[in-house]
């Protein structure tokens, strides 16, 4: 998954949006002055998931056979979810799980019933649920439905869909939603390989981030296999009238009909992705590769649910420009899903590791100039997050105890993360460091590991082979301090030089916007060009760049929103049709967020905040609700 706060760029188009968690009380780390390469965060225990009711040093979950009934009507999962467990331990009897909002039917362990007790629920981590399980028992069977409101389930009704006939519902788990349709224990340092079976109205199809057939008959029963053993944050389930259609040998998309050839046609690149990153990174070890598209609704870019990622379709613009959303869900195969992240204050092994792939692979697809404008442009998202975040909240390994993990989900894991990755290529030289990422993907296959174990691992390969060109000081300040360290990798874009040119020409009077040669631009100068533009701007000035690029009409969702974001700004009007038919119909958190929070900041701003934002709150996801409804109080 990727975030963007504050982005208005392209980079950061996987978006997450959740800057949840400000009620809970923050206890910042602080970086050491060691120079040793090791944990020095005051009192973090490494690798303890302070997210997690669970005991997995003591029972463990290995495998969950899932018997799950999605009833539409009621908006309830109901169903049973059978855990094999292992003891660490001979004599451990007592298994706790996460749960949140779920009610517990039954539970039982080799058939029989067995006591149980479900905690009090914390405000974001939920209820534990303990259950004591007979000496030599090894299955353990809860009964249970889910809540309407589950915070990882989002049901939609049929106006809400592409279609307008059929309702759809899908899941989000991370990062600690899964325990809201499944009691599991939802931490990333838990794998499981799962089964489930799943019963729909019979006109729609089920799919998981599992083994999908796309020849299933559609009957309404779909069974589904995992033999990969993954965290519950990859566990998935969507359900609506969605088709398939084959992109490459191991490449498909699943989507409405409305959506399915223009999604083919937008990510048809997907299987060469595939193939160069396989190339370079070692192999592809989940069989197939497919994508789904969502209703607009979905709050994130995309997650990267095993097998089968899930898309916003904001990002199905006609001309690929917007397709690194594709690359950094498809990177995160290796980086996320084959070697994870053990707790969410590692979250940047994941997504640093993901965001430094996707501008690899889009190089290798779509060549240097592509590059180094996305370079360019994630650079100035992560510039605006070092401007506005917190020291604490700047640091890659980040504090979060008594936070909540959304609100981990900001520049500083992608994009500080991607930007320490560059650094070290450039010092050991790119093909070196290709065999490094390799050897590393390959090392630590199908384990969730901590910052300190990546730094181990770094000790004893990296800074051992180039010990002139490394130094364990500087990998210490990347990771431990907050800021940009000095003589970080500068990115440049030749492309990029014209914009600020003509936009330098414009804003001195030079020239008139119509006869700014724009017409080979592509969408990512358009962002260049758009978002370096002053705080403020004159209404002369905005109407007449509207009327030379017709900019409140762009039927790109990225140009669209740069544009209304300073329509918003300076209060230029004829713009605001726009900004509230765009704020109904699209839920992805990190478009509609920055506009929510700058129409926030004016009386007259806030008025058109709370039409738009009554409106569309039905059609909205829990997360995109929870991380825009302070700005309409
Ligand atoms: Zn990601």
């Amino acid at each position: 998954m990727k975030s963007a706060i504050l982005a208005t760029t392209i980079s950061a188009i996987f978006a997450l949006g959740g800057c949840a968690g400000q009620s809970h009380s923050s206890q910042p780390s602080q970086p050491g002055s060691s120079k040793a390469l090791s944990n020095t965060a005051v009192n973090i225990e490494a690798g303890k998931d302070y997210h997690s009711f669970s005991n997995p040093e003591q029972i463990s979950v290995t495998h969950l056979a899932l018997d799950l009934d999605v009833n539409f009507d009621k908006k309830i999962i109901s169903g049973d979810v059978e855990l094999s467990v292992k003891r660490m331990q001979e004599g451990n009897n007592t298994l706790i799980l996460d749960t949140r909002d779920l009610t517990i039917k039954a539970v039982t362990a080799n058939g029989m019933p067995v006591p149980y007790s479900l905690g009090k629920a914390d405000s974001f981590l939920g209820a534990p649920l303990t259950i004591t399980i007979p000496e030599g028992a090894n299955k353990v069977t809860v009964s249970y439905h889910t809540s309407p409101q589950a915070s990882g389930v989002q049901w939609l009704t049929p106006a809400q869909t592409a279609g307008k006939q059929h309702p759809f519902l899908f899941t989000q788990s991370q990062a600690i939603h899964a325990r809201s349709f499944i009691p599991v224990q939802d931490s990333p340092q838990v794998r499981v390989t799962y089964s489930a079976t799943v019963h729909t109205p019979k006109e729609l199809l089920a799919v998981m981030s599992a083994s999908n057939d796309p020849e299933t008959a559609r009957d309404g029963v779909y069974e589904f296999n995992m033999p990969q053993a993954i965290p519950a944050y990859l566990i998935a389930l969507a359900v609506g009238d969605l088709q398939f259609k084959p992109m490459g040998k191991r490449t498909g998309v699943y989507a409405e009909p409305a959506l399915l050839d223009a999604a083919a046609d937008e990510f048809a690149d997907t299987e060469s992705m595939l193939e160069v990153t396989e190339k370079t990174y070692g192999p592809y070890r989940w069989d197939r590769y497919d994508l789904l598209i969502l209703p607009p609704s979905f709050p994130f870019g995309g997650m990267e649910n095993p097998r089968l990622s899930f898309i916003t379709p904001t990002v199905i613009a006609g001309d690929k420009s917007l397709v690194s959303l594709i690359a950094h869900e498809l990177a995160h195969s290796w980086s996320g899903n084959t070697v994870t992240n053990a707790t969410w204050r590692d979250l940047w092994l994941n997504e640093g590791f993901t965001t430094y792939l996707t501008y690899r692979i889009m190089q290798m697809v779509y060549g240097d100039d592509r590059y180094n404008m996305e370079a360019v442009l994630g650079r100035q998202d992560l510039q605006a997050d070092i401007e506005s975040l917190p020291l604490e909240d700047q640091i890659l390994a980040i504090d979060l105890r008594g936070r909540d993990p959304d609100a981990v989900f900001s520049n500083i894991p992608y994009e500080k993360g991607a930007l320490f990755l560059r650094e070290l290529e450039q010092k050991v030289g790119r093909e070196n460091f290709d065999k490094f990422l390799l050897n590393y993907f390959e090392h630590f296959a199908f384990q969730s590991i901590t910052t300190d174990q990546f730094m181990a691992y770094l000790n004893a390969t990296l800074l051992t082979d180039y010990a002139d060109a490394l130094s364990a000081e500087r990998i210490h300040q990347w990771i431990f301090e907050p800021g940009i360290p000095k003589g970080a990798p500068a990115a440049h874009s030749n492309a990029f030089k014209i914009v600020d040119e003509a936009r330098n020409q414009w804003l001195n009077g030079e020239i008139h916007a119509k006869n700014i040669d724009a017409d080979d631009w592509v969408v990512h100068q358009w962002l260049y060009f758009l978002n370096n533009m002053p705080d403020s701007l004159t209404q002369q000035q905005l109407t007449e760049l509207d009327a030379a690029f017709d900019l409140t009409q762009s039927k790109n969702n990225e140009i669209a929103h740069s544009w209304l974001l300073m329509a918003v700004e300076n209060w230029y009007e004829p713009a605001l049709p726009r900004v509230h038919s765009y704020l109904v119909s699209i839920g992805r958190n990190k478009l509609v967020k920055p506009i929510y929070k700058a129409l926030s900041q004016t009386p007259k701003g806030k008025i058109l905040a709370q039409k738009a934002f009554a409106e569309a709150k039905p059609g909205y996801h829990p997360l995109t609700v929870k991380a825009n409804e302070g700005f309409v109080e």
